[in-house]
């Protein structure tokens, strides 16, 4: 392995919309291309052209960009996927689509194929990168936007090896029996559990609360989109629902899987259980450079770690207290904050941020997010 040194102002890990967010904006602060290494381990989006073929993003795309409402899975304030693609419900490969038009319209050049292994702070509060290549990155600010694919919670309960997690289906398609446990009543849940009844499958979904919390926040409860299809399920006969089932273990049975639950409760799966309970915070090679309370990852107001001077984070594992960031329209609204720190030390020109204000894309003041409430 060939090994090369590249010093750099910003390195920013991972091309999803967090990375590449943060990078058109600096983009358009003026940042120089040398100042700037954005890696990617994979390709651009390759988060989202990982997800089942049949997946869509739950949050709707509209171009209503010009009346202050940004597209909801816009990552700057003048694209819009739903404008690129035409669609009001992307697919992971379109949305993959936009995030490369995004990197090509801001000449955002993405290393990829290149993935940080070791990221070891410096003298002085810079860093030096080890990536799998061989090339070593030394930079004053890292942004950590590796996002949370790569962690898929394995480990919620015994025998969630026998599992298969939603994140490693390529296509619904491939699910061969008649009757699957789907665990995990959410968002990814109900999606695995309407493209099986879809296509004729019985589905047992386990849930492990019961009602659902009164709150309109989408990180909380059902979106619109996902109680609407679930709604569409009840009468199909195809889904049962199995509430206040908290998976303790699954066991390989005679006639396929048996789940037991806490209270002792038990349901059989004919097709591999499907566990859709999320992902694990693990931030990759910056792990130990953060300190976390309950799971999350704890940043200052600028989303810089507390623990490490000059390393920031971006995307859904970006928490204020009790306010969670952790769909598009919400953690694209912080990009402003780590590039204002950069942007200013580098002496690079902020008037780009008057924008991104009126776009509603600079959430500075979080006081919003914990106030709103929706009356009716
Ligand atoms: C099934 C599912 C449905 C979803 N639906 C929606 C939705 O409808 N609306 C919504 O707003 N959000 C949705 N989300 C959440 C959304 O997909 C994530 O919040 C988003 O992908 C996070 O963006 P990101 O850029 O942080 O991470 P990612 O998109 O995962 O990008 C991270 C990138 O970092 C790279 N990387 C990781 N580690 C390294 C490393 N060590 N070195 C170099 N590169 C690295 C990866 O290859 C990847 O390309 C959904 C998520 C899932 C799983």
């Amino acid at each position: 392995m060939v090994t090369s040194r590249q010093d750099t102002k910003v390195t920013v890990i991972g091309a999803g919309p967090a990375g590449l967010g943060c990078a058109a904006l600096l983009k358009q602060m003026g940042i120089k291309d040398a100042d700037m290494v954005i890696l990617d381990a994979s390709t651009v989006g390759s988060s989202f052209k990982a997800w089942p073929k049949e997946m869509k993003l739950i949050t709707p795309s509209f171009p209503s960009n010009g009346y202050h409402q940004t597209d909801l899975n816009a990552i700057t304030p003048d694209t819009s996927p739903g404008f690129s693609v035409g669609k009001e419900h992307l697919s992971g490969d379109e949305y993959a689509g936009y995030l490369n038009s995004v990197a090509s319209h801001y000449e955002i050049k993405v290393l990829e194929n290149t993935q940080v292994i070791q990221v070891e702070p410096q003298p002085y509060d810079h860093f030096l990168l080890t990536t799998n290549t061989g090339k070593r990155i030394y930079s004053q600010y890292v942004i950590w936007a590796g996002g949370e694919y790569s962690s898929p919670r394995m480990s919620a309960f015994e025998g969630s090896h026998l599992c298969v997690h939603n994140s490693e289906i390529t296509s619904w398609k491939e699910c061969e029996e008649d009757h699957y446990v789907v665990i995990g009543g959410y968002e990814s849940g109900v999606d695995a559990a309407y493209n099986l009844a879809s296509l004729g499958k019985k589905v047992t979904l386990i849930d492990n609360g019961g009602e659902q919390e009164s709150t309109y926040d989408p990180s909380k409860v059902l979106s619109p989109y996902t109680a609407e299809r679930l709604s569409a399920m009840a009468n199909s006969h195809l889904v049962e629902l199995e509430q206040n089932f908290s998976v303790k273990q699954v066991l390989s049975s005679a006639d396929g899987f048996r789940l037991v639950s806490t209270n002792g409760k038990a349901v059989v799966s004919k097709g591999i259980p499907i566990n859709c309970t999320g992902f694990d915070t693990h931030l990759g090679p910056v792990h130990e450079l953060f300190k976390y309370e309950n799971g999350l990852p704890l940043v200052n107001n600028f989303d810089e770690s507390i623990c490490q001077n000059n390393l920031f984070l971006a995307g859904p594992k970006l928490a204020h207290d009790t306010v969670l960031l952790c769909f598009i329209y919400k953690f694209r609204g912080r990009f402003a904050l780590p590039c204002k720190v950069i942007g200013t030390e580098l002496d690079l020109d902020m008037s780009i941020l008057s924008h991104y204000k009126q776009a509603g894309m600079l959430l500075d003041d979080l006081g919003c997010c914990v106030t709103q409430e929706c009356f009716c």
